[in-house]
């Protein structure tokens, strides 16, 4: 309905920021592009001159405060300890707008606690989109729980709520939506059905930091929210993660989990007079402080690098909106962004280009720009991993998904086939990542995909020549 408006305002809107640079939208304009590079042509820029774009995508932007912030963890020798950690926590909780945060070495790390924290447990199911990292679900099996996957919309790659509804059994638990590359998940009914079943919602928010869905900051939407501070993540620390929630009692139990120093100030001494202040996860999850020194230098000027990049991407898209068969992937509701624009995909539509796979299109594009910036695919579909319903990890006979379940239940079978999931891979392509609004270098980068798309019928003909494969 208005998705239909609101990309059309996006069109006109693209448009006109590349009419402001003076540059044609007309793909005939450009038809007159030379030979394909990958066919012998001249490229649209050298490697020496692509070398010299490399400021455009170095991520993250480490400046001088950053640098001094590391310094001065070491110099005070507080690489470990909490006090930076709860001050970088503090921040982050109040520029996310949760009354909790929770620090942790990796975001992996955060997505387990918070799995305990919302009682996931032996014989419960966790429901997670198949096209994501694994850490968005494995680390549920340390808690005896099983993964059942669902399919992702094919449009955007996010968790497909109808997908979500048709896997939810008595046994379901929870859910891990996935903000996947920067797209926020559609949260409104997400939320619906979950709140019907009962379940609780764990938003992994590790390519979306920052990002909004209808003027919400992703990660206050579900029950909490987890995520991954990698260094190649949008909001990168180094290695960290970060649970936040409104929860107080999520909070704690996240405490409870693996903040061994923090349960005696979390905890009354009535409540760890018997257990000490063990954790109860057995794990110590405590965050590097230089990496803490680091997060709150990155949270000073993280917006304003979004802002920046959005305008980027956006410009990068709007310059090649002419290409059909190339779709953007952009939240099309109000008062919605991708944030940092973290690993940025777009879907690739072969028809469009008479059946040239992404693979070749890709290729032909690398070899315009110099280096490769531009890649195919997604991360493959987890549920077609072995280690869930065939491995025996824990040495009991028995596959991590039916380890504590009954003989006749098994999540494998009720992942079952995920057409999308299975299929969509060849349907995706990479996008540069641009850090910079840098116009006349990322016109380069849109006169090189419609050099490509110009020039599909000679691209076509050298793909029947070389094997498909290759
Ligand atoms: C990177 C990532 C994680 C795990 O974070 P680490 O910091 O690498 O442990 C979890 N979920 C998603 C979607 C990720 O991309």
């Amino acid at each position: 309905m208005n998705e239909q408006v609101n990309r059309r305002e996006f069109v006109k809107t693209g448009a006109a920021a590349v009419a402001a640079t003076g540059m044609s939208v007309c793909a005939t304009a450009r038809a007159d592009v030379g030979k394909l590079a990958l066919l012998g042509g001249a490229p649209v820029m050298t490697r020496a001159e692509a070398e010299g774009f490399l400021g455009l995508f170095k991520w993250p932007i480490v400046n001088e405060a950053m640098r001094k912030a590391n310094d001065r963890v070491l110099c005070d020798c507080k690489m470990s300890g909490t006090d930076i950690a709860d001050e970088f926590e503090k921040k982050f909780a109040a520029w996310n707008g949760t009354k909790y945060a929770s620090s942790a070495p990796n975001g992996t790390a955060s997505l387990v606690a918070a799995f305990y924290a919302v009682g996931l447990g032996p014989g419960d199911e966790l429901i997670c989109p198949s096209i994501t990292y694994w850490a968005s679900c494995l680390g549920a099996i340390h808690l005896g729980a099983s993964v059942v996957f669902a399919d992702v919309d094919p449009k955007t790659l996010t968790l497909d709520p109808k997908s979500f509804e048709a896997h939810i059994t008595p046994r379901t638990k929870a859910v891990v939506p996935v903000h996947v590359y920067g797209q926020p998940c559609d949260m409104d009914p997400i939320m619906a059905i979950a709140r019907k079943h009962g379940i609780k919602v764990v938003e992994d928010v590790s390519h979306a930091q920052g990002g909004l869905y209808k003027g919400r900051k992703l990660g206050t939407i579900g029950d909490c929210g987890a995520m991954s501070l990698m260094t190649g993540k949008s909001f990168a620390i180094g290695e960290g993660g970060m649970f936040v929630t409104d929860d107080k009692e999520l909070y704690r139990r996240v405490v409870r989990w693996g903040q061994y120093e923090r349960i005696a100030r979390t905890f009354s001494p009535d409540e760890f007079a018997r257990t000490k202040n063990l954790p109860f996860g057995g794990v110590k999850n405590r965050l590097n402080q230089c990496s803490a020194a680091i997060g709150i230098e990155q949270l000073k000027k993280y917006d304003s690098e979004c802002a920046e990049i959005e305008k980027a991407m956006r410009y990068y898209h709007a310059g090649i909106a002419d290409v059909k068969g190339i779709s953007m992937i952009y939240p099309e509701w109000e008062k919605s962004n991708k944030a940092g624009w973290y690993y940025s995909r777009a879907i690739y539509n072969p028809e469009a280009f008479g059946g040239v796979t992404v693979k070749t299109f890709v290729r032909a594009l690398n070899s315009e720009v110099g280096l490769n910036r531009f890649d195919v695919g997604c991360n493959f579909p987890l549920h077609l991993s072995s280690i869930f319903d065939d491995e025996d990890i824990f040495g009991n006979g028995r596959p991590p998904s039916r380890r504590f379940m009954p003989a006749n239940v098994s999540p494998a079978a009720e992942t079952g086939r995920l057409p999308v999931a299975e299929s969509v891979l060849p349907r995706v392509m990479g996008d540069p990542s641009f850090k910079h609004f840098d116009k006349p270098k990322i016109d380069r980068y849109i006169e090189a995909v419609h050099k490509v798309a110009a020039n599909i019928d000679a691209l076509r003909e050298w793909e029947k020549k070389n094997d498909k494969a290759s």
